[in-house]
């Protein structure tokens, strides 16, 4: 059985990337999400271990001392990190691994798996955005201004990923970035094996 793919996907905030990946694994089951860790507050309608692993600050450094995180980054004065062994475990059984994290962590992840896929959603404008942050209800005019700032921030990074996917239209989103997953698990250099099976049936 080949191994799965580790497939980081990043976006701004308020690009869509918790819907998208909601659709996605309707539609592929294949799939297994990283479920990070993290020192943040939880947030009304997050349950702990699945939305996140939420830790205190002081289990979160002795997850990093012992070396049970893949990669961890501190964001806005919380820490988050990919649990090793989840991932690990999740490859190993085939399955293509969805890491949901910021454009630091998905550079870190490259280094550790030249093979994963780096997906990035992008808005199809900031006008957009920003509408759609308004549109929360949640946000204030400083908070809204951080986000967008951060965003522009943000697509900095964006050339360095394999991937651009415009969340324009949602049903469209979800199915580009499928095809980016189904396209990767035919590519030649995943599939030397298989090559090797036909040759010698
Ligand atoms: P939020 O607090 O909104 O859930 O997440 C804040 C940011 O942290 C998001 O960009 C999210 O993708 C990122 N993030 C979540 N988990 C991880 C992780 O394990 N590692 C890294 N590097 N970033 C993460």
């Amino acid at each position: 059985m080949n191994k799965g793919i580790p497939i980081v996907i990043s976006a701004p905030s308020g690009c869509g990337k918790d819907t998208i990946l909601e659709q996605l694994f309707k539609i592929n089951d294949n799939l297994a999400y990283s479920v990070s860790a993290t020192t943040r507050a939880m947030r009304e309608g997050e349950i702990d271990g699945v939305s996140y692993h939420f830790h205190t600050r002081e289990s979160f450094k002795s997850m990093i001392k012992n070396n049970e995180v893949l990669e961890y980054t501190e964001y806005c004065g919380n820490y988050y990190g990919t649990p090793k062994k989840a991932v690990q475990d999740m490859l190993n059984e085939g399955k293509d691994v969805i890491l949901k994290i910021e454009v630091e962590g998905a550079m870190n992840i490259k280094k550790i798996f030249p093979e994963c896929v780096l997906i990035f959603i992008l808005p199809p404008s900031f006008a957009e955005l920003d509408r759609r942050l308004r549109k929360r209800g949640t946000e204030t005019e400083e908070t809204i201004a951080a986000r967008i700032a951060q965003a522009k921030n943000e697509l900095e990074f964006a050339d360095k990923f394999d991937y651009l996917i415009v969340n324009g239209e949602l049903e469209k989103a979800v199915t580009d970035v499928n095809t980016v997953i189904l396209s990767e698990k035919m590519a030649a250099k995943r599939n030397s094996q298989l090559l090797e099976q036909i040759k010698n049936s």
